[in-house]
């Protein structure tokens, strides 16, 4: 069930003291939560595994995403469901979607769930991607090898992060390794994109159809994970605007209700969509320190029908993931003047997990 507007119409918000139910408990359901809360609403999470959301939320549900008398009860005592975690079954999803309104939409989830359906509906938009295709086999892959060359990246279709489920293949030997690696899950074959820079674009739309976009952050990653997101990113100003005007048409195309994370490749040719989050961002975090409306606050007046904020930059921010044990490095930059800390309460360090992140405002917005 969803109770879309039609394009132009002023809404009226979500009621004070109602619930809004966020599938995923992790940081970012967390921030959701805090911000949530902020705007007079409470939240209720659903996490199957241990939840630094459920700190700083009304109600939590511990039970997996296919265990759907717990979906449906999580359903019937919320208002409004959205999600900070993307791969949500399909049984899950029929569960929920036709109790409550969920945002973004399922078709807008179902878009992104799978590499191949993602990149097809960004060519099929005119948008330019890395050169794809299907791999479900060794012929496939041999065939697409031929038409793409090398170097190429193997990616499973689905369940991939932080760049896991990915085998690079620099030449034609490394086939075998490659699709071994992936145990023969559905795969897509993408060309190597020659970029000189990796930046996103967090951008949101409102029930109403209104939408406001951030200004591209410059990400850098570290052993496939985020390291460090900073704005203003060194591009021209006409690839910012190219980079804002794509995003938009992205949301357009879906209906889209809520914050969206577009990640793109930029190239002396212009800028190569990589993939499209249909939540909350990493890369959109310096937004806490950079705006007056944060991605989190951003996403709840989307999808609970609040007039969003206008995404105006007001400070150039340096923001940078605490990963396993950097965290020990918190309070120290806690002394560093234009410094914000973020924890998200996690009580074991692990290597490669995030812990939290840092802000660092580096002078007022250019
Ligand atoms: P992804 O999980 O698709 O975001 O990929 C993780 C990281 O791998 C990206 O942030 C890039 O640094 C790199 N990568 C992914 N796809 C490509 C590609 N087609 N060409 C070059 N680098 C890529």
């Amino acid at each position: 069930m969803t109770d879309p507007l039609p394009s132009g119409k002023t809404d009226t918000p979500l009621a004070s003291g109602k619930t809004i139910g966020i599938l995923g408990g992790g940081q970012l359901g967390r921030m959701l939560s805090v911000a949530a809360s902020r705007l007079g609403y409470k939240t209720h999470i659903y996490e199957p595994g241990a939840a630094p959301a459920a700190d700083v939320a009304a109600e939590v549900t511990q039970a997996g995403y296919d265990d759907l008398d717990a979906l449906r009860r999580f359903a019937d005592a919320v208002d409004l469901i959205s999600f900070e975690f993307e791969n949500i079954p399909a049984d899950a999803l029929d569960v929920l979607s036709a109790a409550k309104p969920l945002y973004p939409s399922r078709a807008a989830l179902e878009t992104s769930q799978d590499r191949l359906t993602e990149k097809t509906f960004l060519a099929d938009l005119g948008l330019a991607t890395a050169p794809f295709a299907p791999v479900d086999s060794a012929a496939d892959l041999d065939a697409a090898l031929a038409r793409i060359g090398t170097p190429a990246i193997l990616k499973t279709r689905r369940f991939g992060y932080d760049g896991k489920g990915q085998a690079r293949i620099m030449t034609p030997e490394d086939t075998g390794r490659a699709l071994a690696s992936l145990n023969g899950a559905p795969a897509i074959l993408e060309g190597f994109v020659d970029f000189s820079m990796e930046i996103s674009v967090i951008a949101a739309r409102g029930r109403d159809g209104a939408i406001a976009c951030y200004d591209p952050g410059q990400n850098v990653h570290k052993d496939g994970i985020l390291a460090t997101t900073t704005v203003p990113a060194t591009i021209p100003a006409s690839l910012r605007t190219d980079a804002v005007l794509l995003a938009a048409r992205i949301l357009t195309a879906l209906d889209y209700v809520g914050v969206m994370g577009v990640e793109l490749f930029v190239t002396p040719s212009g800028l190569i969509v990589n993939e499209i989050a249909p939540r909350v961002h990493n890369s959109g975090h310096w937004t806490q320190a950079g705006c007056a409306v944060d991605q989190f606050e951003q996403h709840i007046r989307a999808i609970a029908g609040w007039p969003l904020g206008d995404g105006t930059r007001h400070a150039n921010v340096v923001m940078e993931n605490l990963i396993g044990e950097d965290v020990a490095r918190a309070a120290q930059a806690a002394a560093t003047p234009g410094t914000q800390v973020h924890l998200y309460g996690k009580s074991e360090t692990r290597a490669g997990r995030k812990m939290g992140h840092l802000n660092r405002v580096t002078g007022p917005a250019t």
